[in-house]
């Protein structure tokens, strides 16, 4: 009781003064103090310190860790904070450095993003659902209450909804667009309702953002200051298995995602392979018109099978139908050696098959199979 008049109270001020500065200035920028998010223990947190990034460029003689001083390439501890990749990541995805924090994957910014902001057994997340598993799996792993809010039948996002989900101990919500596995965008207006309509931390899952017709929210960082932003190296880079992601955000919060991080997480071999890769970046580009010319056609030939009852509109590298029978279907497929991905036990998802855009041949299998189901 006490809580919710507190939050209510909090809340009218937060309004009060957003409606002062949209008349000041008529943008509507959302700045909320982050570190009275932060879970106490990790706000008074004194992070692991590399002594040596201190003296970088100073001292030449390094004797502060231990290392084998043999001069064969990975003799010495990677830097922990990437300096030169997140350079080259800054100045293609246009943000400042300072405002990206790398991960073994995304998924490591969504565990790390529950357990700098969520109180196990007492703050909350509020996410959309259908979407990716894996916030679900991390709430549940570090005990913090996952609240589900269903998307509307056709897939879009319901911003009123999940707003009305969140209480005082929301801390988090998790949106994804393009969504997976549904495949479409959320539209923008409804996203910005949650923007301005919530004084916590919103996650934005772009991994499939190469592949999509619409701008990513990148842009809204430093008119947000609770957004964070994710993407990868896994989809259009064709890097999945270099474990790569990238979480952008305010300073605020990428400084506490750095210093809850293993200190080392991303390793020398991976830090230079991907600034490598960001050469390629043509090349990329070319992977992502190639796979979305796919899509069509693959989509196309999919809608000419009648076992194919529905086609959803789509916006990443890989397409969600409806079947009659999912489990059949899936499982004739796998006895014909094609694995696809069997959502039918997904909330709305009943019957739905999400089936990734391979290479011209690989969907003329696919197709062919199907064709003889
Ligand atoms: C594939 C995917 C990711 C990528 O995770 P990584 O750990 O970077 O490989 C993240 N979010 C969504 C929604 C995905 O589908």
């Amino acid at each position: 009781m006490v809580e919710s008049a507190k939050y209510k109270t909090s809340k009218f001020v937060l309004y009060f003064f957003r409606f002062i500065l949209s008349l000041s200035t008529n943008c509507y920028c959302v700045m909320i103090d982050i570190s009275r998010l932060v879970r106490e223990n990790i706000r008074n947190l004194k992070p692991y310190s590399c002594a040596r990034y201190e003296f970088e460029g100073v001292a030449s003689v390094f004797l502060d860790a231990n290392e084998n001083p043999m001069n064969v390439p990975y003799n010495r501890y990677p830097d922990p904070l990437q300096k030169e990749l997140k350079a080259k990541i800054a100045k293609i995805k246009n943000v400042r450095p300072s405002q990206i924090m790398l991960g073994v994957g995304s998924d490591e910014p969504i565990d790390l993003i529950i357990r700098i902001f969520c109180e196990p057994e007492e703050d909350n997340i509020v996410a959309m659902d259908p979407t990716y598993n894996m916030y679900n799996v991390c709430a549940d792993i570090n005990c913090v209450e996952y609240r589900k809010v269903l998307l509307n039948d056709d897939y879009s996002l319901d911003a009123k909804r999940i707003l009305e989900a969140v209480d005082g101990k929301t801390k988090v919500i998790f949106l994804c667009s393009p969504n997976n596995p549904t495949a479409n965008l959320m539209d923008r207006n409804e996203v910005m309702k949650i923007l301005n309509g919530f004084e916590g931390i919103i996650v934005m899952d772009e991994a499939y953002i190469d592949f999509s017709s619409q701008p990513s929210w990148l842009k809204m960082l430093d008119e947000h200051s609770g957004l964070i932003v994710l993407q990868t190296f896994s989809k259009a880079w064709g890097l999945a298995s270099v474990r790569c992601g990238m979480a952008f955000a305010s300073e605020h919060i990428t400084g506490y995602l750095n210093n809850v991080k293993y200190p080392y997480n991303i390793n020398m071999l991976t830090q230079k392979f991907v600034s490598e890769q960001l050469d390629y970046e043509g090349r990329k580009e070319k992977w992502v018109k190639m796979l979305l010319e796919q899509r069509e056609i693959l989509a196309g030939k999919l809608a000419a099978i009648p076992l194919i009852e529905k086609i959803y509109p789509s916006e990443a590298n890989f397409l969600l139908v409806k079947v009659p029978d999912a489990n059949d279907v899936y499982n004739k497929l796998i006895s014909r050696s094609i694995v696809v991905r069997n959502r039918n036990n997904i909330s709305m998802c009943l019957g739905c098959l999400r089936i990734t855009v391979g290479t011209a041949e690989e969907n003329e299998t696919l197709v062919n199979e199907l064709k003889q189901l």
